[in-house]
């Protein structure tokens, strides 16, 4: 599905448009002239479902480039494996998720107590996957026509990351992840690694930017006036409070 120049949406759960697996994250691409750049990889649960959808819009297995991880999640990274085998694609993430990425940790991304909670069916697992590009908060990722800058913004999971671009024309787009979603709200769970401290803290960072699209892993994306979400979650945090939390 073409939702702007160059940006397609792959895959989406029910959480979203329910037109993958149901658990999947929502999964964008983008076309840089140089290489289709996946954010995020889905469950691993419909694979296939995901590269048809690219298909359609005539991006080939073999066009994709690279995966780049929000978060380790399994509705976000469960797909990274099968996608890097089938498509030769290197799969980025934040320097300190890898070990846990390579390692396929599932205690480390709170798996088996998602499983136990029926979030996930009992016989699934999480493939462990190598990480080809270690990345950096505040690096710059250039490929094609466009430049990722890496934002580590914690508080959903211990190692959420945000990516962000600037078009040719001026527009700025924010791939969020499950740190922020639209109408400001945010991504609770009862996890070790959960922290609202942190997460207001990101939330004070992201509302620095200025925005225009917003593409979050969950849910609809804003396709302008971006910051205006970003600012209605941060402007509770100010205030000491906790935004709505995002549950479909
Ligand atoms: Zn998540």
């Amino acid at each position: 599905m073409k939702i702007r120049k160059d940006i397609y949406l792959a895959a989406s759960g029910r959480l979203g448009f329910d037109w993958t697996h149901p658990a999947d994250c929502n999964v964008y691409a983008v076309d840089t002239g140089e290489g289709v750049v996946l954010i995020d990889s889905g469950t691993g649960l419909n694979t296939a479902g995901l590269l048809h959808h690219l298909a359609e819009h005539g991006i080939g297995t073999d066009c994709i480039s690279h995966v780049l991880l929000t978060h380790l999640h399994a509705d976000h990274s469960g797909g990274a494996c099968e996608i890097r085998r089938i498509t030769g694609a290197k799969i980025a993430v934040l320097q300190e998720a890898a070990p846990i990425l390579e390692a396929g940790d599932e205690e480390a991304i709170s798996l088996p107590q998602a499983r136990e909670a029926g979030l996930y069916a009992q016989d699934y697992t999480w493939n462990a996957c190598k990480a080809d590009i270690l990345l950096n908060d505040g690096d710059r990722f250039d490929i094609g026509n466009y430049a990722f800058k890496v934002l580590h913004t914690p508080g959903h999971s211990g190692f959420d990351t945000c990516f962000y671009i600037r078009t040719s024309t001026g527009d700025s787009l924010l791939f969020s992840g499950d740190t922020v979603m639209y109408g400001g709200k945010i991504s609770m769970l009862n996890t070790y690694d959960f922290s609202m401290l942190a997460l207001s803290e990101s939330m004070k960072r992201l509302a620095g930017l200025t925005l225009d699209v917003l593409l979050p892993g969950h849910g609809q994306p804003a396709l302008s006036r971006a910051s205006e979400h970003i600012e209605t979650a941060h402007s509770i945090f100010s205030k000491l409070g906790i935004p709505a939390n995002f549950s479909g």
